[in-house]
């Protein structure tokens, strides 16, 4: 075979694979449109007024809420801060540090490996879930708290078969196995799931029909957020959507909701528990360089962090981090004015970034994630703190 048909065929596939992979992820599509990049926030939230709650340092607690915002870098932050007239409870949370994010095999994590960093404490590839960079499979916080009879919880914005709840549940070699992802959601007895990704465990290639399995282990399930706030036991599942929820601005809201419903539901545990909440789609509007789409998903996403920060102060013996994965878009920051709320928004990418992310912590053990430290050191810090290991 010549030289420019070998070539001409790694091309096609190339192209194939690109054209496919863009059909499942079309909501990063990015175009370049400049007015995107400006922002007025018309609603406004407050934060939650914390009392000044002493914590003892070294002390542990009994519960871990970890927020992770997918995408957001320190700019996400201060742009949502702006938006919101200078005010935002993740702002709020006293400990600050910094996490690093690269993969493996790559300076710039996608979020599976970004996920599975923290979620079981090891670096690997991109496109990798809950795996090693060999394949083979590495715990995640959830398997180790179901082993010390801790509740566990899993909330996202996205389909809840997507890398970043995936990680802190499934173990599969890349991402886009989705049913697969699915059925992983049957080998542990997590406690609640909340998302979309309904197609995924329903109208499988298999004919499998996860919701009756779930049914027969004794899940609540539900598939509006009405019917979930009437759940008042767990297990529970909660699937929103067939795929991916719409956006904030364009669906159901239902983030701030479902935390204080999932708070409710495994503080009944006297053991603890660990719940991961993602904000998911932080990432697509920093993909598509879309200022008002970052700011309403991550104000959203802040709503739901003062419900939680609400739970911690009267609860006492909860923890609540708010992370990210890695940064997208490259976001800066150009222009602004807190009095407005208005956001001009710049970006070097449309897609993700090596810089560190932020880490905000509030709650017994949250002087433990001051510092720079490896994405890694996340998942080390919330063993250590739970005693999971
Ligand atoms: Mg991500
Ligand atoms: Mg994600
Ligand atoms: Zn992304």
């Amino acid at each position: 075979m010549k030289k420019h048909t070998l070539f001409f065929i790694f091309f096609s596939i190339a192209i194939f694979i690109n054209l496919s992979t863009k059909a499942q992820e079309k909501y990063k599509t990015f175009t370049a449109d400049d007015s995107l990049q400006f922002y007025k926030n018309t609603q406004f939230h407050q934060a939650v007024k914390l009392k000044k709650t002493t914590f003892v340092y070294g002390a542990k607690p009994k519960n871990i809420i970890l927020f992770i915002g997918d995408g957001m870098g320190t700019d996400h932050v201060f742009a949502a801060y702006t938006a919101n007239k200078g005010v935002l409870n993740i702002m709020n949370m006293p400990f600050v540090g910094f996490s690093k994010t690269q993969a493996a095999n790559n300076y710039i994590t996608d979020s599976a490996a970004g996920g599975t960093a923290i979620a079981c404490g090891q670096k690997t590839k991109n496109g990798a879930i809950g795996v090693d960079a060999k394949g083979n499979t590495i715990k995640n916080i959830c398997e180790y708290a179901k082993e010390k009879q801790l509740s566990t919880g899993l909330i996202s914005t996205s389909a809840i078969t997507h890398a970043t709840p995936a990680s802190f549940i499934a173990h599969q070699l890349s991402r886009r196995m989705y049913e697969d992802i699915a059925a992983d959601f049957l080998q542990i007895n997590i406690d609640l799931f909340i998302g979309g990704g309904l197609k995924f465990f329903d109208k499988r290639t298999d004919k499998r029909v996860l919701t009756n399995e779930l049914k027969e282990k004794g899940y609540q399930i539900a598939f509006s957020t009405a019917d979930m706030m009437k759940i008042t036991k767990t297990p529970m599942a909660v699937l929103l959507d067939s795929g991916h929820l719409d956006r904030v601005s364009e669906g159901i809201v239902f983030l701030s909701k479902a935390v204080k419903k999932s708070t409710q539901l495994l503080s009944k545990n006297k053991k603890g528990f660990f719940l991961m909440v993602e904000g998911s789609q932080i990432d697509w509007g920093a993909h598509q360089n879309n200022t008002s789409y970052i700011i309403e998903e991550l104000l959203d996403m802040d709503k739901a962090v003062g419900g939680a920060l609400k739970f911690a102060e009267k609860n006492k013996e909860t923890l609540v981090v708010v992370t990210s994965d890695h940064e997208t878009g490259g976001m800066a920051i150009n222009d602004g004015n807190i009095q407005t709320g208005e956001v001009y928004g710049r970006y070097t990418s449309s897609r993700h970034t090596a810089t560190m992310v932020p880490v905000f912590a509030y709650g017994p053990g949250a002087e433990l994630f001051s510092g720079v430290y490896e994405n890694t050191e996340l998942f080390q810090k919330i063993i250590l703190l739970l005693n999971l290991k």
